[in-house]
């Protein structure tokens, strides 16, 4: 917003919504009016700025980027979100894809490793008012047992496999969705389903490059 309460970007935010999201099949009405809506260019730092709606992903420092926005619409629909669920996202990295779930779901969950992006974050989310997402710092592949079971859980990182704290702390019908693959290429996007009797569903889906998931269940540092 500028002094004049306009958004001097809701062209290009519109734009990217038409030509990167729903051009490449995301149909979701949900996931559409959340990145139509959630202001990325105030998630993304200087110098970048002006580039917040191109398709690409961008650094938001720490060696660290906030995915390509067909990534982030593409990934949240995978969660097969109806709106009310309680979501954990691993990796807050500037915040804009838990700004973009909260959106939809009634409560989100975010752990960061980086105490310095975790508090960006936190001031990014605070400043823009979405008040129903909770930030830790800490080892996202251990979950965040207190607020479990998630309908949803995303790791925004990439690890060699799914970590076993976070299948076990999905809900029955829960879907995770990360990165699973390679250190650095090589990886694909992976949906994890929770059945009965602790059957997990695995697809292996779109193939991608993402930042590597450190920390216990993740890559050695
Ligand atoms: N969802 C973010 C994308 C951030 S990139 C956004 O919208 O901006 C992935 C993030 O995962 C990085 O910030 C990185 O520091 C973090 N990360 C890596 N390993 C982690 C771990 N074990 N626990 C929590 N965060 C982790």
């Amino acid at each position: 917003m500028n002094p004049q309460g306009e958004d001097p970007y809701l062209e290009a935010r519109m734009g990217m919504v038409e030509r990167q999201i729903k051009a490449r099949g995301v149909t979701n009405p949900l996931v559409i009016k959340a990145m139509q809506e959630v202001p990325r260019h105030e998630f993304v730092p200087e110098p970048d700025r002006r580039l917040a709606y191109a398709d690409r992903p961008l650094p938001i420092g720490r060696g660290q980027t906030i995915s390509q926005p067909y990534i982030v619409a593409y990934m949240t629909e995978l969660l097969r979100l109806c709106g009310g669920e309680n979501v954990l996202e691993i990796g807050t990295g500037c915040g804009y894809q838990a700004a973009v779930l909260s959106r939809i779901a009634r409560t989100v969950y975010s752990i960061e490793v980086y105490p310095e992006l975790a508090d960006r974050a936190r001031d990014n989310l605070r400043r823009l008012g979405y008040d129903s997402i909770e930030i830790i710092c800490g080892d996202g592949t251990m979950g965040w047992p207190e607020h479990a079971p998630y309908d949803g859980i995303i790791a925004t990182a990439s690890g060699p496999d799914v970590p076993d704290p976070l299948k076990e702390q999905l809900a029955m019908g829960g879907k995770l969705v990360m990165p699973v693959g390679e250190y650095r290429f090589g990886q694909y996007i992976t949906r994890v389903t929770k059945g009965k009797g602790d059957h997990f569903n695995q697809e292996r889906l779109l193939d991608v490059a993402f930042v590597p998931l450190i920390g216990k269940h993740g890559w050695p540092k």
